[in-house]
C-alpha cells in the first residue's frame, strides 16, 4: 500500500513513490510513500490559504479540543508509534518512546496555550484614549522538518501553528515520512477541518522549494542544515515573509577539574553518542581541563566500551544505526579527516556488522584535537566527538565560544563561580550546567545564536512570537 499526501481534506497519491528503509535492517521496508509534485504542493498552499479565515475565527475552545484529542491519541499509541519511528530513523526504541511521548506532551501543552492567548492594555498618553495589544494568527505556515526527530520537531511547529489559528502545509524529510504520515492521520481523526492541515511529502528541491517560493505562504518554520536554512532565509527575505530557521550545532561540553567526573562522563556519553550523535544539540566538542584530561579520557573510554551498538528495536541496544548510507559515509569520512589533521583516534570510528544489514558504526573519540581542525569546527552529525585540552577555565570558555555555531553549551563543574560565569558568557542559546547539552524541556524556549538559528524562539510560550502577529489598537472613548 502506498501512503498518500493529505491535501485539501483528501488523501492524494503523487508523481513518484519512495521506499522508507529501516537503517537497522535494510531488508525491512517500513513503507512506500507518495511524493507530491510542485502542482500538488501549490494546491496544498491554496487550500491552506482558503481555509485560513474560517480557522482563524474558530474559538480557542474548538482548537484546544482538536489538539487535545491529537495528544491523547499520540500518548495512547506511544509504543506502536515509537516502534515505527525507531524503524524508520534508527534511534533506539527507548529514545523513540521518549520522543513520541514528547510529541504528545507538546500537543497537550499547546491545546492549553490556545486558551491562554495573551493581550495587553496600556494607559494612553492621550486623554480618553485606550490602547490595546492583541495577537492574531499569521496565515499559512509552511513547516519544513529534518529526519532526526521525525515526530517531535513537527509537533513543536504544527501544534503552536494550529493553536494560534494558522493553517499549515507540512513537508517532512524524505528519509522519515512514516511518523509524519501517522501524525497526519491522527490530526485528521482529531477533527482538523479540510484545508487547515496539509501533508506534502517528497523532495526538498521540489516540494520544499515550491513552498518557500509560494506567495501565499505567509511564514516558514524550518529546521535542518545551514545550507538549506540559508535558502529558506533568502526566499522569505526576498518576498518579505516571516521565517524562523533552526540549523546545526557544534556544541561544547566543558569539563573542569573540580567536576564530579562520573557525572561528567555520563553527560559526555549521552550528549555525544546517544541518538547516534544525530542531534543538533550533540556535544561534539568535549573541552577538558588539562590536569584531568588523561583521567577523564580513561573513564570515558571505559564507559564507551560498554555501549552496545545494534538494531534499534533490540532490547539492550544503547546506540542504533546511522540513518542511511550517505550519512554513514559522511561520518566515516570525518574519521579519515580527523586522522589526517593529526588528531588521535582513541576509540571507535569503525563500520560494524550486525545480524542484519544496516548502517552501524562504533562511537568515535578523537584525542589531542585542536580547535582549528575541521572535526572541531564542522558539524558531523554522527557519533563522533573531539576532545580538546584547555589550560584553565578562561581558556575553556574561549575555546567553547570559538565556533560559528551557538545552539547549546554545557559545563560540568562544582564551582558556583564558574557555573555562573559560564551561563552568562557562553555564546549559545541554551546553557547546561552538570547536564548533557542534549535534552530540553518542552515548555521552555528552544533555539540558538550565530549560524545555529535565526528568528524567534520555538517552544513554550515563546512560540507565540512566531505564530502570531501583534496588533496595537487605539480607541477614543
Ligand atoms: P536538510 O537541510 O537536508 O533538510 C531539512 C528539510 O529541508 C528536509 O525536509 C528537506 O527535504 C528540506 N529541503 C531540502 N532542500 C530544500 C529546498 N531547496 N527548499 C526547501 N526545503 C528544502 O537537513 P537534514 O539532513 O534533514 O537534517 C539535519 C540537519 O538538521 C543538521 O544540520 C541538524 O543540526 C539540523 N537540525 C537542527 C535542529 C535545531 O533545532 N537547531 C534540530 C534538528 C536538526
Amino acid at each position: 500500500m502506498i501512503r498518500k499526501n493529505y491535501i485539501c481534506g483528501e488523501w492524494a497519491g503523487g508523481a513518484a513513490v519512495s521506499s522508507n528503509i529501516n537503517p537497522s535492517d535494510t531488508n525491512d521496508i517500513v513503507g512506500e510513500y507518495a511524493h507530491a509534485d510542485s502542482v500538488q504542493t501549490a494546491t496544498a498552499v491554496e487550500a491552506a490559504h482558503a481555509a485560513f479565515p474560517i480557522w482563524a475565527s474558530t474559538t480557542p475552545q474548538e482548537r484546544h479540543d482538536i489538539l487535545l484529542r491529537a495528544s491523547t491519541e499520540i500518548v495512547a499509541r506511544r509504543e506502536e508509534l515509537a516502534r515505527l519511528l525507531a524503524r524508520e530513523e534508527g534511534k533506539t526504541l527507548l529514545e523513540a518512546t521518549y520522543e513520541v511521548g514528547r510529541a504528545g506532551q507538546i500537543f497537550d501543552f499547546f491545546s492549553g496555550e490556545a486558551l491562554r492567548i495573551p493581550g495587553e492594555k496600556f494607559a494612553s498618553i492621550r486623554p480618553n484614549v485606550e490602547v490595546e495589544v492583541t495577537r492574531e494568527p499569521v496565515g499559512v505556515v509552511g513547516v519544513i522538518t529534518p529526519w532526526n526527530f521525525p515526530i517531535a520537531i513537527p509537533a513543536w511547529k504544527i501544534a503552536p501553528a494550529l493553536a494560534y489559528g494558522n493553517t499549515v502545509v507540512f513537508k517532512p524529510a524524505e528519509l522519515a515520512p512514516a511518523s509524519a504520515h501517522a501524525l497526519t492521520e491522527i490530526l485528521v481523526r482529531a477533527g482538523v477541518p479540510k484545508g487547515v492541515f496539509n501533508l506534502v511529502m517528497g523532495r526538498g528541491p521540489v516540494v520544499g522549494q515550491t513552498m518557500i517560493d509560494h506567495k501565499n505562504v505567509d511564514a516558514v518554520s524550518f529546521t535542518g542544515s545551514v545550507a538549506t536554512g540559508r535558502r529558506v532565509a533568502m526566499a522569505c527575505a526576498g518576498s518579505m515573509r516571516k521565517f524562523q530557521i533552526e540549523m546545526g550545532g557544534k556544541n561544547p561540553l566543558v569539563v573542569l577539574a573540580d567536576a564530579d567526573l562520573q557525572n561528567a562522563v555520563g553527560c559526555a556519553v549521552n550528549g555525544a553518542y546517544f541518538a547516534t550523535g544525530q542531534r543538533c544539540t550533540a556535544s561534539s566538542r568535549i573541552i577538558v581541563e588539562q590536569s584531568i584530561y588523561m583521567r577523564f579520557t580513561d573513564l570515558l573510554i571505559e564507559r564507551m566500551r560498554a555501549l552496545v551498538v545494534d538494531d534499534a528495536l533490540r532490547p539492550g541496544t544503547n546506540i542504533g544505526p546511522v540513518v542511511d548510507g550517505t550519512q554513514l559515509e559522511q561520518d566515516l569520512s570525518y574519521i579519515a579527516i580527523g586522522r589526517s589533521e593529526g588528531a588521535r583516534l582513541a576509540y571507535g570510528g569503525e563500520r560494524l556488522d550486525r545480524q542484519t544489514p544496516g548502517f552501524y558504526m562504533s562511537p568515535a573519540l578523537f584525542l589531542d584535537a585542536d580547535h582549528s581542525m575541521r572535526i572541531a569546527r564542522e558539524e558531523i552529525f554522527g557519533p563522533v566527538a573531539a576532545m580538546i585540552a584547555a589550560r584553565d577555565y578562561d581558556h575553556a570558555l574561549e575555546l567553547a565560544n570559538d565556533t560559528d555555531f551557538g545552539l547549546c553549551a554545557g559545563i560540568c563543574t562544582t564551582s558556583l563561580k564558574f557555573a555562573t560565569h559560564f551561563k552568562r558568557h557562553a555564546q549559545a542559546g541554551m546553557v547546561m550546567v552538570n547536564l548533557p547539552t542534549t535534552g530540553v524541556d518542552y515548555h521552555a524556549p528552544f533555539g540558538g545564536r550565530k549560524r545555529s538559528s535565526f528568528g524567534s524562539r520555538e517552544q513554550g510560550r515563546y512560540a507565540a512570537d512566531f505564530y502570531t502577529t501583534i496588533k496595537t489598537g487605539y480607541t477614543s472613548a
